[in-house]
């Protein structure tokens, strides 16, 4: 197993190569920039929300937005601030207008979210939202049913804990909502403190509906670009 200096260095690799990616055209064209995550590159928390936003794009960093201020707040009510953890999207590049992320783009971004959990190695992961819960899980059962319940799942070579929430952008307008967040969020230390996941079976991503599949010839072309600023964060 490597080194956790050499965990963030393959970390930075990767960040170059998404920086690069045109697998989806459509967003590779639109986007401002590739939000690939930030963070604590060794965390033990992972968070994986759906995509980035307008503030994001234009940012490069996940969840600045009002969205980002609520998963702020309920991560210092468990005595967590948002260096400590990692957190990504489905997806790296905004979909215009915000609209929800295609199956053929999940499918295109998900080799980078496999090698962040590889790579980060987290021992739970949070997905926000159906998006990321679905996605992870391999399973098409919504976040609704699904919340608040650590399970068990390898993530490429990563076994891990995954613990679905809600999405804090869902819970920004709906009182109800924001309450069964918090009390998810408020169980996260215990799940936390079990001990790390057994080994299990790798994942692999679900099938995708056929529909548009906006492949590049090119699979993960290195950027020359010099490395950014929001490397600092991880
Ligand atoms: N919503 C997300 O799912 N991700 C972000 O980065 C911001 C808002």
């Amino acid at each position: 197993m490597s080194s956790a200096s050499e965990r963030r260095e393959a970390l930075k690799d990767l960040l170059m190569a998404a920086r690069a990616c045109t697998r989806c055209a459509e967003l590779a064209s639109t986007r401002t920039s590739v939000v690939f995550g930030a963070g604590n590159a060794n965390a033990d928390l992972m968070f994986v929300g759906e995509a980035p936003g307008a503030n994001e794009d234009l940012q490069g960093l996940p969840f600045v937005g009002a969205a980002g201020k609520l998963l702020e707040t309920l991560l210092g009510e468990i005595g967590l601030s948002r260096a400590e953890v990692f957190i990504a999207n489905v997806l790296k590049c905004r979909p215009p207008g915000n609209r929800d992320p295609r199956p053929g783009e999940i499918e295109n971004c998900t080799p980078y979210l496999i090698r962040q959990v590889e790579l980060v190695q987290p021992r739970v992961i949070c997905t926000l939202g159906n998006f990321a819960t679905k996605l992870l899980r391999g399973d098409p059962a919504g976040i609704t049913r699904v919340h608040g319940r650590a399970e068990v799942r390898t993530i490429g070579s990563h076994t891990t804990r995954l613990f679905p929430i809600y999405h804090p952008a869902a819970a920004l307008y709906t009182p109800r909502t924001l309450e069964s967040l918090r009390e998810d969020f408020h169980a996260l230390p215990g799940v936390l403190a079990l001990p790390p996941a057994p080994p299990g079976e790798p994942f692999e991503p679900p099938a995708v509906p056929e529909e548009v599949h906006e492949r590049a010839p090119a699979a993960l072309m290195v950027a020359e670009q010099p490395v950014p600023e929001q490397l600092g964060l991880f």
